[in-house]
């Protein structure tokens, strides 16, 4: 594991130029530049990241801004971080990993179900045409509704629902990715997948793996990725 202190030389030196320049939100993010290419490096591409368009994608995205004020020196650590509500922010790696395993190329329309903080849907919304994402709580998804149009993001819809049964209106997706862990891949998730498309999900109870389907000539090809950790899909 890669640990990457939040209280090194680097931050310090950054909150100190906040308070001198007194900037404002969109020039803060340039303050974690140098975290954040210290991310990619060491979290991503040291391990099995390799898509450019998705290092692009972590190297440019503001995490900082979906996490906690408190927790921002820990934006960029090589860890999952709370949100509130009991839920968590993925650990950097992991949503490179999704994000890869979706295979963009600019033109997609994809469904995140999960919303949680929005970064995820950050990252997305840089990488494909639109992107519309469900979150079962309600304080959440208004949030993060808040945080990614105060951030300038215009291509993605947050709707708050049970993201079980995807989101029929705009269906099908060419990209579905879960970032919560239902018992087994929902059929409404499936049903919505379009041809050729791939669907990214973490699979299981006690314990769970990261799947990908995909959809070829109308039938689901399934691939185990690894064993992972995410809080599970509820159902209210
Ligand atoms: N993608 C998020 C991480 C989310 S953590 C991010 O980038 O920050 C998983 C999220 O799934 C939590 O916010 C949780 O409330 C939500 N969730 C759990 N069950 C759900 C369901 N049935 N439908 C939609 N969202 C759900």
């Amino acid at each position: 594991m890669f640990f990457v202190s939040g209280c090194n030389e680097d931050t310090q030196k950054t909150s100190a130029h906040v308070k001198e320049e007194n900037i404002v939100t969109e020039q803060q993010t340039d303050l974690f530049e140098g975290d954040r290419g210290r991310m990619v490096r060491t979290q991503l591409e040291a391990r099995d990241i390799t898509d450019r368009r998705v290092l692009d994608a972590m190297r440019k995205t503001p995490r900082h801004l979906f996490v906690p004020e408190k927790l921002r020196d820990e934006a960029y650590s090589d860890y999952p971080l709370p949100i509130g509500e009991g839920q968590t922010i993925s650990q950097p790696y992991i949503v490179a990993l999704m994000t890869q395993l979706l295979e963009l190329g600019g033109s997609e329309k994809v469904l995140e179900i999960g919303t949680g903080s929005g970064y995820q849907a950050a990252i997305l919304a840089g990488l494909c045409r639109e992107v519309y994402t469900v979150e079962i709580i309600d304080t959440l998804a208004k949030r993060a509704e808040t945080t990614l149009k105060a951030a300038g993001y215009k291509n993605i819809t947050v709707r708050t629902g049970n993201g079980y049964i995807g989101w029929k209106e705009y269906a099908p997706f060419d990209g579905i990715i879960v970032t919560c862990a239902p018992a087994e891949v929902p059929q409404p998730l499936i049903e919505q997948l379009a041809e050729g498309g791939h669907l990214v999900i973490p699979v299981g109870t006690f314990s769970q793996e990261l799947k990908r389907l995909t959809k070829i000539n109308g039938k689901i090809r399934e691939e185990s990725i690894i064993p992972v950790v995410f809080v599970p899909m509820l159902n209210k």
